[in-house]
């Protein structure tokens, strides 16, 4: 028993949240992590959703993408990214050849924040370690960050997306790709600006399909 929890402290130390055990069955896990999902009030944001919107997609996944939180259409049936702004990103999905249950889509907060405010810090704080221990039981080959919300909560750091995007960062050793948010496309007003933009979204989604490995379609 000491023993063990002397390997406890040594990985908490190393900074790790989760241990797999050998036997443990992540679709379990899953199916338990979306159950505590389902009965979160460690927020505010519980009390003005809809529906809660744990994510949804392959449970291993290549890859997990990772938006904001929930806007109108996601809080009213529960899914996340099926608005416009999913609308696009299922384009970008097949275009990279995937369809959009073979990999994985989740939000850095599961419920809506009112009017679709930015999440405030105590929201994302109560909400993150949701997404943590899904990349945990997820494994995916990389995590593409969607706008620069996801990606600086998720790595504790305040990046600019356009000097940051398409760069290979890490969380938790797994390689990590910033792009904008396909809201940031729709909000684009001028045709050339609409499409420079798609072709840098396009540019990253390249390289991460040659940062696993995969042939480019
Ligand atoms: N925008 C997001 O960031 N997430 C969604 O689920 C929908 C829109």
């Amino acid at each position: 028993m000491n023993e063990l929890r002397e390997i406890l402290k040594f990985f908490g130390a190393m900074g790790a949240e989760f241990l797999y055990l050998p036997g443990s069955n992540p679709r379990a896990d899953l199916a338990e992590l979306n159950r505590s999902i389902l009965q979160c009030r460690q927020c505010r944001l519980h009390e003005s959703k809809t529906h809660y919107v744990p994510g949804e997609g392959s449970n291993h996944p290549d890859i997990i993408f990772i938006g904001e939180g929930p806007g109108q259409t996601e809080d009213q049936f529960g899914r996340p990214f099926i608005g416009n702004a999913g609308q696009l990103l299922d384009k970008i999905i097949q275009k990279m050849g995937y369809r959009r249950e073979d990999v994985f889509i989740g939000n850095v907060v599961k419920c809506r924040p009112p009017n679709n405010r930015e999440p405030l810090p105590e929201e994302v704080e109560a909400c993150l370690p949701f997404l943590h221990r899904q990349i945990e039981l997820l494994n995916p080959k990389i995590l593409v960050c969607l706008g620069k919300v996801a990606l600086n909560n998720l790595l504790k750091t305040s990046h600019s997306m356009s000097r940051i995007r398409g760069q290979v960062l890490s969380f938790h050793d797994i390689p990590l790709i910033p792009t904008y948010h396909p809201s940031y496309i729709l909000h684009k007003k001028e045709k050339l600006e609409i499409s420079q933009a798609k072709r840098e979204v396009w540019e990253d989604m390249q390289k991460v399909l040659t940062v696993i490995g995969k042939q480019l379609p």
